[in-house]
């Protein structure tokens, strides 16, 4: 578990307050402790020098009395006659005299003879005076009757050896006090081993209790009030007195250490006085620098939770704190400013600034919770694509800024979905003259490192909520709409129910197309259709077309998956597929003997497109045909809507012997005059102006008039669609160099063509 700042600080207090006194205490226990032992000690040896010197009294007063008792007359003669009343009397009468404990006369065999004295009885034998004579001693401790007694032995010689006499003193409580109040100690005397209490000073139980207590009392003892606080030590009585017991010294030390004691308490009192200061200071502390602290931590949380505010409520004291506080300060402005910026990166497109589709969606859905009508239009910026390739991609970039700034005059809310893609959502419905007006602003050239970038936009229209109510159908919506005003080249178009049925046709075509060419498949093929040159009547081209059946789809005319193709991206993939298929079909002719050339349509991207054109010129080389046998159909509007690319790759496969003819010439608006200047020497009458040219006054004229201007520019042109000898006739008689259609033959598969070419009157 943590402790808190505070709770440290306290422990750690307390804990030296403890030691100190802990080390204080020990050092008084210490002294007070040898005081007491030295004390002890000294008494001991006080205590045994007395005792010999009672011994000695005794010894002296007992001397004194048998002398005195020896020397009597009364007694010399009782003990002559063998007297015993008068022994006894003359025992008695000198006991009570003497002070002597014991008076006892035993005879040669150690029988008491006469006692005075409880202990021995007459008759007894008596071991201790049987031990006095063994060891030739006049004195003696014994233990008799549980009494410690000192004896004397003296001999009655009257004349000669005829009793013994013992004459004792007891040691009794008397005689153990008066010891006691010499030494200033408690004396317990008791049997060795067994430790039988003979007799003591003290309470018998207290002394037992204290024989068997091995040690002194302890620190705690003394202090908290053990009530026997003894002190004991065996007392070596020296001489030669042998002490058939131990006699052991008792110092009660709680006078001693009373002093002790009240040190101790003091020295307690202060320590507790001390640990509360050491509270008190720490809580101090606590408050200084924890609290602080505290405050910053929250502080700290609080910003983890997406709070900012000031971290302390008021200055700190202390440095360290106010640093700290000021450091989480400058931390949250930071991450207050970063998060600013995430959730700006978060909501806008980087480039342009605009919003971004995350925040778009949901923008939208809370303008459709709270019911809300608006209108999306999903602008589009056509061929954003080329922009980056034509012109770099940082003019690409410049291009979409500045839509974006153009658009953000308008009130609404603008966003950048991806590439040229730009949502604008708008609260008044526009109506379609303001959406033109919307539309020539957004088209004004991008001026850009001093290039002025084309711009050519397409306007879905989404009315919410009644075409959309939520962002996900808004966005597959916005798709659906996008798609068909780039496949119709419309530049608005408004969400309709059957736009969806032709983007999903467009879908599938898509998806199906992928995988066809994805695969090695026999759902594409190439058909040819003869063209004869009008002055020989004999075929001299063929155009290759080219077929798609898909076991889905069934058959998908050309002109419709090609466009797809080229929205799609896939454009690409199926050039290379004709190009290879149709060179190939070419060198088959070739061999076979026929001499006619191949013209292979190629579109819009195919001509920007260097890489295709590269492996163009490389399959030729590999089948070993001249560039001159190919002719190359592009549209009229491939060459007006962007040209210096277009152009200049023309120009360079021209240079390198190629013929380009311009396909469905008619339908667009450049004028005679201008192919003049491009490097095309053929132009491809619409069929349009030729299905009906027999019996179409209006088409005759228009066919009449292109056909004599082309000769004033040295054009070669070919007339597409011719379905009757009548057209024919006539075109022939126009000059029209190349006829081309139904009448001729339908597009042909490459084994029927051989039998065409074998049959028909146009054949080689
Ligand atoms: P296009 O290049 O103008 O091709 C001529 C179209 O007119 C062909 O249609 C052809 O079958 C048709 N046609 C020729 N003579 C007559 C006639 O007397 N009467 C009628 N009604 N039609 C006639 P198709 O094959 O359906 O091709 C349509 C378009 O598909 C082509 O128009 C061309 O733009 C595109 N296309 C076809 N094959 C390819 C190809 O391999 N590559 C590319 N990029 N486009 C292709
Ligand atoms: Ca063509
Ligand atoms: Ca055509």
């Amino acid at each position: 578990m943590q402790k808190t700042l505070s709770q440290s600080l306290f422990q750690t207090l307390i804990l030296g307050i403890v030691i100190a006194s802990l080390l204080i205490i020990g050092a008084v226990w210490k002294s007070a402790n040898s005081f007491v032992v030295e004390n002890i000690d000294q008494d001991i040896a006080l205590a045994e020098k007395v005792f010999d010197k009672v011994v000695e009294d005794r010894q002296e007063v007992i001397k004194s009395v048998s002398n005195v008792l020896s020397r009597s007359f009364d007694f010399r003669r009782a003990v002559g006659t063998q007297d015993l009343p008068s022994i006894e009397a003359a025992l008695t009468s000198y006991a009570s005299r003497l002070n002597t404990d014991i008076i006892a006369l035993v005879n040669l065999d150690h029988t008491v003879v006469v006692s005075h004295s409880d202990i021995f009885e007459a008759g007894q034998q008596l071991q201790s005076s049987v031990a006095l004579v063994a060891k030739g001693k006049d004195s003696g401790f014994f233990v008799v009757n549980d009494k410690l007694v000192q004896l004397n032995l003296y001999r009655v010689e009257i004349p000669t050896l005829r009793y013994y006499m013992l004459i004792g003193v007891e040691f009794d409580k008397t005689l153990l006090n008066e010891l006691k109040t010499l030494i200033d100690a408690d004396i317990i005397v008791s049997q060795p081993k067994t430790n039988n209490i003979i007799i003591t000073t003290l309470d018998a139980a207290v002394a037992s209790y204290l024989l068997d207590k091995e040690e002194d009392p302890s620190w705690l003892d003394v202090t908290f009030g053990d009530e026997l606080t003894y002190f004991k030590r065996n007392a070596n009585i020296s001489s030669d007195i042998h002490l058939p017991v131990d006699i052991t010294l008792a110092v009660d030390t709680t006078v001693s250490f009373d002093a002790f004691t009240s040190i101790q308490i003091t020295i307690l009192a202060f320590a507790l006085i001390a640990m509360l200061i050491a509270l008190g200071l720490s809580m101090l502390l606590a408050r200084n620098v924890s609290q602080p602290v505290s405050n910053l931590v929250a502080a700290v949380n609080r910003v983890a939770s997406g709070k900012y505010g000031a971290t302390l409520d008021k200055p700190s004291k202390l440095k360290e704190i106010t640093e700290l506080a000021n450091a989480v300060d400058s931390m949250q402005e930071s991450i207050k400013s970063r998060e600013k910026h995430i959730r700006y990166q978060a909501q806008h497109d980087v480039l342009t600034g605009l919003y971004n589709r995350n925040y778009v969606e949901d923008y939208f859905s809370s303008q459709m919770a709270s019911s809300n009508t608006v209108q999306v239009i999903a602008i589009t910026v056509l061929g954003f694509r080329t922009i980056n390739d034509l012109y770099g991609y940082q003019n690409g970039d410049n291009t979409l800024k500045a839509l974006a700034q153009r658009l953000q005059r308008w009130p609404g809310t603008s966003a950048r979905l991806a590439g040229g893609e730009i949502l604008y959502i708008s609260h008044e419905p526009l109506q379609e003259d303001q959406l033109n007006t919307l539309r020539h602003i957004l088209e004004q050239p991008v001026e850009s490192n001093l290039i002025a970038i084309p711009v050519k936009i397409t306007m879905a229209v989404v009315n919410c909520p009644i075409d959309a109510s939520n962002s996900e159908e808004l966005f597959r919506k916005i798709n659906i709409v996008t798609d068909e005003a780039i496949h119709t080249g419309a530049w608005c178009v408004n969400y309709r129910t059957e736009l969806e049925d032709r983007y999903n046709r467009r879908l599938s075509i898509t998806t199906e197309l992928k995988r066809a060419l994805a695969s090695q498949q026999d759902e594409l093929s190439m058909v040819y259709q003869p063209k004869v040159d009008l002055r020989t009547m004999k075929v001299s081209s063929m155009e290759a077309l080219i077929r798609w059946n898909n076991s889905e789809l069934g058959f998908v005319p050309p002109d419709e998956f090609i466009t797809i193709a080229e929205q799609a991206g896939l454009i690409e993939q199926v050039t290379t597929w004709v190009m290879q298929q149709t060179i190939t079909d070419l060198a088959y002719f070739r061999n076979k003997g026929f001499n006619f050339t191949v013209a292979m349509n190629l579109s819009t991207q195919d001509i920007q497109n260097k890489v295709l054109l590269s492996n163009l010129v490389t399959l030729l080389t590999e089948k070993g045909l001249s560039p001159e046998a190919l002719e190359l159909e592009i549209t009229e509007s491939d060459l007006v809507a962007d040209a210096s690319l277009a152009i200049e790759n023309l120009t360079e496969l021209t240079a390198r012997g190629f013929h380009f003819a311009i396909d469905d010439f008619g339908t667009g608006y450049s004028s005679l005059a201008y192919l003049k200047n491009l490097p095309v020497k053929t132009i491809k009458i619409d069929k349009s102006f030729i299905l009906s040219l027999a019996s179409d006054e209006n088409d005759q004229q228009i066919v009449h008039t292109v056909l004599s201007l082309a000769s004033i520019f040295n054009l070669k042109v070919v007339a597409e669609g011719v379905e009757d000898e009548t057209s024919l006739d006539i075109l022939k008689g126009w000059g029209c160099d190349v006829a081309q259609g139904y009448y001729i033959s339908r597009p042909l598969k490459v084994a029927d063509l051989e039998t065409w070419l074998r049959n028909s009157p146009f054949g080689e």
